[in-house]
């Protein structure tokens, strides 16, 4: 009997990630005052509780909540008059892009640096055209873009600069809160981030006439009961989600501490395996474990990636392949001339090599080891 359930126990599926959650017992309370109160959205108070603990949080000067990470996005670009064509990375998810395509913008990819995945300096002024009026990096995996070097480049050419920051909660690179950087982010804190309120997002940014024009197009456009300023949307955070992330912020030091053991686990133990290559630490940055992305070289570690990836799937764990297939890749944006393979081969080879690893705060580190021994003993379990 007691075989047995070990047994079991050792196949219990793992998939790549699990929301965190409080105890329910926490978020009581505030339900209870929501309903005593009837503020249900519409800048309520905990909504404007949450803006203000997450800027300080954060390390930002202003922070504007939003039902979702997408409709951020699709926001900031409003925010900025973004038109023409914009430069941005196909190694990301389809969020990204689809934020251009929905303010009618045409995506100009540009391919990625080797190290860390994200959008590649180097590659952008050549992509320029007279239409091009922003850049819109993603910081892959929470790991920094070379944002100095973006904004030189945004401020000889007058482009603006709007981060997809949606893997970045938390974190603080180079002293300061990394969404500090560029003219806006966005942040996401739908159920699968390391901070969720279920679905949820945010845009940061530097000035209180921006926090402004950036409340005004999230609720129609309404500037004042009479005025409409613009033709807004409606993608405001309610009431429900804002306490969420109220009680959510006081368990993320816990979260993340536990998720900073279970990466270093894995880089320890993965890091001397032939034909896997780990992303390095980046240089003064407080990461938040958000994502544990290897990338494998078929000819040295002696099977494919996609044949690692079902041999882990038979073996009742489920990795995920972000960022695979590229967003170039998708019928929508693969006619473009800067979506053909050519133009993006780095992005291209990592999107074939890349597995992330199951990493969220409730994996036992014997789950992690017993990950590790399944990638490790590959031959053995095929
Ligand atoms: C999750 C994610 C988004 C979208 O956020 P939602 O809150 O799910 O709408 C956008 N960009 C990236 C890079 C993401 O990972």
């Amino acid at each position: 009997m007691k075989n047995k359930r070990e047994k079991t126990k050792m196949n219990n599926p793992i998939y790549v990630t699990q929301p965190s959650l409080p105890e329910l017992k926490e978020f009581i309370p505030y339900l209870e005052k929501i309903w005593r109160n009837k503020r249900l959205t519409n800048n309520g108070p905990f909504h404007q509780q949450l803006e203000k603990e997450l800027a300080g949080f954060l390390g930002v000067p202003y922070v504007s909540l939003f039902t979702n990470g997408t409709l951020a996005l699709v926001t900031a670009l409003q925010v900025m008059r973004i038109t023409g064509e914009v430069i941005t990375t196909p190694y990301s998810f389809v969020a990204t892009t689809h934020s251009l395509w929905w303010n009618n913008i045409k995506p100009l990819f540009v391919d990625i640096e080797s190290e860390f995945g994200n959008l590649d300096p180097e590659k952008i002024e050549a992509a320029i055209t007279p239409k091009t009026t922003a850049i819109l990096p993603v910081h892959v995996y929470g790991n920094p873009c070379k944002a100095n070097h973006i904004q030189q480049i945004a401020d000889i050419y007058g482009l603006k600069v709007i981060y997809d920051a949606a893997h970045c909660f938390g974190i603080k690179h180079l002293g300061q809160g990394i969404c500090n950087f560029g003219d806006l982010s966005i942040l996401s804190f739908h159920a699968t981030k390391v901070f969720n309120t279920m679905e949820g997002g945010a845009i940061v940014c530097h000035d209180e006439n921006t926090k402004k024009r950036i409340d005004y197009l999230k609720n129609f456009g309404f500037a004042g009961e009479t005025t409409v300023m613009a033709p807004g949307i409606n993608s405001k955070m309610n009431e429900m989600q804002a306490a969420l992330g109220l009680v959510q912020l006081k368990h993320y030091g816990e979260n993340i501490s536990k998720r900073k053991a279970i990466a270093e686990t894995y880089r320890k133990e993965l890091q001397a395996i032939k034909g896997i290559r780990v992303i390095p630490e980046p240089e003064q940055t407080d990461s938040n474990y958000a994502y544990f992305p290897i990338f494998i070289n078929k000819k040295e570690y002696g099977i494919s990636r996609n044949q690692l990836y079902e041999m882990l799937k038979q073996n009742n764990i489920f990795c995920r392949r972000y960022f695979y297939p590229l967003i170039s890749e998708f019928p929508m944006y693969k006619g473009l001339e800067s979506a053909k393979p050519n133009n993006l081969p780095i992005a291209t080879k990592m999107a074939k090599e890349v597995i992330c690893l199951p990493l969220f705060s409730e994996l036992s580190i014997d789950d992690v080891l017993r990950i590790v021994q399944c990638i490790k003993n590959y031959n053995k379990l095929l």
